[in-house]
């Protein structure tokens, strides 16, 4: 069985569905969460050259034949910033087309309408979800349910009458969707901003945790640089990046972003929403770091729900060794939390175009006679070396090796995705080939991990794809 903690199975299907009959229960409609598309090579050729993914990574369908049991399913009304900016002078440009191909032009024109409201989309987006929950019906390929905490999570994985059932969990990226991040200029949407929230953590499903921040500042921190290649040719996400605006400071985090914060951790009523610090910048996350230090004596948990590390000195080649990525201060700062770390299935973050990995371009290139199972082991190098780094790191500190990793693929999250592994089916080929790559490590002459707690290297993958992620939510959630 394995675990998602960050995944967007209803941004195609739900952006697909607008102006158009919604046909959630017909799995051969676009439109559903259900709906799984054959990939031709001209769609992986869009999708190397452009960045842009045309198909659905992860189709309900496609986390039942990955046997993908849980997922946290990251709700996201994608910001404006995607059709405003340079993209405005472009009309029928390439870029456009694409973005079109991917989320519904529909959509796209919904983006562009200056009503457009991001916290109706995200209410818009759940009630989507909701449709089919608990759904049985012989039409379908299988059935999910929507998890309302921890306890509930117990119960249905112990249930077996459950045991082919997908279970969702859900989350939110971005904090746009309270500060109605079209303005994030105007101080005075407090009041608004805490009672959105206040709404959202009374959801029948509350999400379990949220990032802060996202592709474009919103008001609430600044944020870290996301796109790069040809997609950063025509996004602009240059205000408050990495620093906020001297009419938004001091610090990385605003005095609205601080209220947010303490909004969404206040548990007074059971109901807290966890923080996730990928997207913000490093400055604002050693602010938050901070703040849970001095505010929260550091017994709030903090979540790193999908990326990469940027390495260190003697290996940062390896890795992409940028801010978006996790400092060994971050992994520390999360492990010591009983935080979680999500290890992010998109290849540029991964580091595999890094200078590190050049000869492995030359071995890409020889390897296509290679047979399937070596290439699969290519293309899951990069996130195994991750994951090392990261338990190398634990280690180093004092700190359990295994305990804080998971699995946050981001597949439909406009990541180009590592080649042999683009879709969530392909979830026990990369388990296999981490468990392969794991084990030649543990058994090498230049392993540095000991004997780690007795563990062996099925066992790590096991708690790295599912149970650190799964006993982190039942306690947490
Ligand atoms: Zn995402």
């Amino acid at each position: 069985m394995y675990l998602d903690l960050h995944i967007h199975p209803t941004l195609k299907p739900y952006g697909k569905s607008y102006g158009k009959p919604r046909k959630p229960a017909d799995s051969t409609s676009e439109t559903s969460l259900w709906y799984q598309k054959h990939i031709t090579d001209f769609n992986r050729l869009i999708e190397s050259v452009l960045g842009f993914v045309p198909y659905p990574q992860s189709s309900l369908k496609d986390l039942k034949d990955g046997n993908v049991k849980l997922a946290v399913v990251s709700l996201y009304p994608q910001e404006v910033g995607f059709v405003k900016n340079k993209l405005q002078h472009l009309n029928n440009s390439e870029e456009l087309v694409n973005l079109i191909a991917a989320f519904g032009e529909n959509r796209i024109n919904t983006l562009a309408s200056p009503v457009f409201d991001y916290y109706k989309d995200l209410e818009d987006e759940y009630a989507y979800l909701k449709l089919l929950n608990g759904v049985s019906n012989p039409q379908l390929p299988g059935k999910y349910i929507l998890v309302e905490n921890g306890q509930h999570l117990d119960n249905l994985l112990k249930n077996s009458e459950e045991k082919g059932t997908i279970l969702l969990i859900n989350s939110i990226e971005g904090a746009h969707v309270f500060t109605h991040g079209n303005q994030p200029l105007n101080p005075n949407n407090k009041q608004q901003i805490l009672q959105l929230v206040d709404q959202v953590k009374n959801w029948q499903h509350r999400p379990f945790f949220i990032t802060l921040a996202h592709h474009f500042y919103n008001g609430v921190c600044s944020h870290a640089e996301s796109f790069d290649g040809p997609v950063a040719k025509f996004l602009d996400q240059s205000y408050c990046l990495n620093n906020l605006h001297p009419s938004q400071g001091p610090g990385q985090i605003t005095t609205i972003g601080k209220d947010l914060i303490r909004k969404l951790l206040d548990n007074d009523q059971n109901n807290r929403i966890l923080i996730d610090v990928k997207h913000m910048s490093l400055g604002a996350r050693l602010e938050f770091y901070q703040m849970m230090a001095e505010e929260y004596n550091n017994q709030v948990p903090i979540i790193f729900s999908h990326g990469g590390v940027m390495g260190e000195n003697s290996n940062r080649f390896h890795f992409y060794n940028k801010d978006i990525n996790l400092t060994n201060g971050d992994i520390i700062s999360i492990a010591k939390s009983g935080g979680l770390i999500g290890l992010e299935y998109d290849q540029r973050i991964m580091g595999m175009n890094e200078p590190g990995f050049k000869s492995r371009l030359g071995r890409t290139i020889g390897s296509v006679f290679k047979n399937k199972a070596a290439k699969q082991l290519l293309w899951a190098e990069p996130v195994f070396e991750n994951m090392l780094h990261v338990a190398l790191v634990c280690q180093q500190n004092n700190l359990p090796a295994w305990d804080c990793l998971a699995i946050g693929s981001d597949y439909d999250g406009i990541i180009n995705p590592l080649n042999q592994y683009r879709v969530a089916r392909t979830f026990p080929d990369m388990a296999g080939s981490i468990t392969i790559l794991l084990d030649q490590y543990l058994k090498g002459p230049g392993q540095k991990l000991g004997s780690q707690y007795g563990l062996n290297a099925q066992q790590i993958v096991e708690k790295v794809f599912f149970s650190n992620a799964k006993d982190f939510i039942i306690k947490h959630f």
